[in-house]
């Protein structure tokens, strides 16, 4: 082989290597699931006849054969300008301005077919010369009018499509103007590439390269390229701009991007992140192993107390095949420490479960006065409960007590515990006074705490009893009650009197069993 064919030889190469890229793309494209696809495919097939064309021309050295070549060439043109102002309209989402326009571009079109159809009669289009490439004939072009025509055509529909995509891309916002602008800017390339070779007439013609280039981008572009750069861009901002601190791993374990918020946790810098692994197991005392977990972790006692929900996720490729991790920390400390407060004011006495003091209060302030009556309880000489039996013994007794005044007052009576020993009934909606079921009642409790059989010793309780109606106001009703305790206490306890009322003192009322012989 001689020197000579070489460059021959290496762009027949190029050639068919971009003819089965057009292929290949070609045939991706027509099964791509996006709906520009089909676009694209056309374009991609428009592309194949000028490139093969353009082969013919630069292998040939017998003038049919070449002749052929242009032909081919030139009418696969026409085909790519109607491939491409297919492509330009469905991309750019636009419709022809009216039908009298689109008619008159698919008329041109037909036009620039028919006259090539007739150059060899009239030999209007073009011709060709023999010339002497590197000792082999070539056949160079020799354009006429009717190929001035076919360029001009080429050119307006090209520099149309160009001004198209511009206005497309200036007018559509920022994010999704990049597809646009990538076309824009590689057609625009290729289309002052192209005009270099037709014009400057080298020799051997190998303007198709640029066209097949151009096909391969759009391919690219069109279907292939997500704004990858744009998008990273978005999400890392995104990522910065959460309160949580987020650590990216590959699928090794390797720490490979942490926002601000998870470089600030384990104090590293932009470029430390493979020390974030072991800097966030040992700050947070992970053990956990797996893909996927999550958990609570809390660090420092007292006000310095901190508390974090830690995640761990996996990320997959689109086959379903591990691509990394990434963990979440949350700072849950203001939420931890809301709910501890929310759980210390809750209105329950952690011991006997009934209401507490806050519990109490509220249930006060809601009460309908009128309506209602005080029951208040002291457990008769509790303190030597505790002295005697000790105080566990003392809390179960507790206990006790408010399990017999539940069971033996209605569920919408109201039992607290709002001191030591000392519990309140709350009893709402009772329209008339009810001292002898009230009476009896208390009598059931100290019974109750008189039975042994539990295993508990006997205590008994006093009671003071008042009714709402008698009192102004809450403070007032607490005082007759507390009033009317106290008579009980002084009268010998284990039993109750009711505010106001002349048999204030019951005839069950007797001696307490803890009663100092
Ligand atoms: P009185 O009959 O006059 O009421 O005599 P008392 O001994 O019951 O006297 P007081 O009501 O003043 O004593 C309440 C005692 O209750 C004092 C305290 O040791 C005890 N106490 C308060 N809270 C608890 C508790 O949660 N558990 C136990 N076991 N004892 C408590
Ligand atoms: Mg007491």
């Amino acid at each position: 082989m001689g020197v000579s064919q070489t460059m021959r030889i290496g762009f027949s190469l190029l050639f068919t290597i971009l003819i089965g890229s057009l292929v290949a793309c070609a045939f991706m494209a027509y099964r791509s699931h996006k709906s520009i696809g089909r676009s694209v495919a056309l374009l991609m097939c428009a592309l194949i006849p000028p490139v093969i064309g353009n082969l013919v021309i630069i292998v040939s050295t017998n003038e049919l054969l070449s002749t052929f070549g242009y032909y081919v060439y030139f009418l696969g043109m026409d085909l790519v300008m109607f491939a491409l102002v297919h492509f330009t309209a469905e991309y750019c989402a636009i419709e022809w301005p009216n039908k009298v326009l689109r008619n008159l571009f698919y008329a041109v079109l037909a036009i620039d077919v028919f006259q090539y159809l007739l150059n060899p009669f009239f030999g209007q289009a073009f011709g060709t010369e023999a010339v002497m490439v590197e000792g082999l004939s070539y056949y160079r072009l020799l354009p006429y009018i009717g190929q001035t025509f076919h360029r001009l055509l080429d050119y307006s529909i090209f520099i149309g499509v160009l001004i198209v995509f511009l206005v497309k891309a200036i007018r559509t916002p920022r994010i999704t103007a990049e597809r646009y602008w990538l076309i824009l800017v590689s057609m625009a390339a290729i289309g002052l590439w192209q005009t270099f070779y037709i014009f400057s007439r080298t020799p051997v013609d190998r303007s198709m390269i640029g066209y097949g280039v151009f096909g391969l981008l759009v391919y690219y572009f069109a279907l292939r390229y997500r704004a990858m750069r744009l998008l990273d861009r978005m999400l890392a901002t995104v990522a910065s701009q959460m309160p949580e601190a987020l650590y990216f791993f590959d699928s090794t374990g390797q720490c490979i991007w942490a926002n601000n918020q998870g470089r600030e946790l384990v104090h590293i810098g932009e470029e430390e992140f493979d020390r974030a692994p072991t800097l966030l197991r040992q700050m947070l005392s992970l053990t956990e192993e797996g893909d996927e977990w999550s958990t609570v972790r809390s660090i420092g006692t007292g006000d310095a107390l901190k508390s974090y929900i830690v995640e761990k996720h996996a990320i997959t490729d689109e086959k379903g095949r591990l691509a990394g991790y990434f963990v979440i920390v949350r700072d849950n400390t203001n939420e931890e420490r809301k709910l501890r407060r929310e759980m210390e004011n809750a209105a329950h006495d952690s011991l006997t479960k009934v209401y507490n003091r806050a519990g109490y209060e509220v249930l006060l302030s809601r009460m309908d006065l009128s309506t209602s009556c005080m029951i208040l309880l002291d457990i008769d000489f509790f303190k030597t409960v505790n002295d005697t039996y000790g105080h566990e013994m003392g809390d179960k007794i507790l206990q006790k007590v408010a399990n017999i005044a539940l069971d033996r007052f209605r569920s919408d009576d109201r039992v607290s515990r709002i001191g030591g020993d000392e519990f309140v009934v709350l009893m709402t909606h009772s329209g008339q006074r009810q001292s002898e079921l009230i009476g009896l009642r208390i009598q059931q409790i100290n019974e109750g705490l008189a039975d042994t059989s539990d295993g508990l010793p006997a205590v008994s309780i006093s009671a003071g009893v008042a009714y709402g109606q008698d009192a102004g106001d809450s403070t007032e009703l607490f005082n007759h009650a507390d009033e009317a305790l106290y008579e009980t206490k002084r009268n010998g306890r284990n039993g109750y009197t009711i505010y106001g009322e002349q048999n204030a003192i019951p005839g069950q009322r007797g001696q307490s069993p803890l009663a100092p012989k």
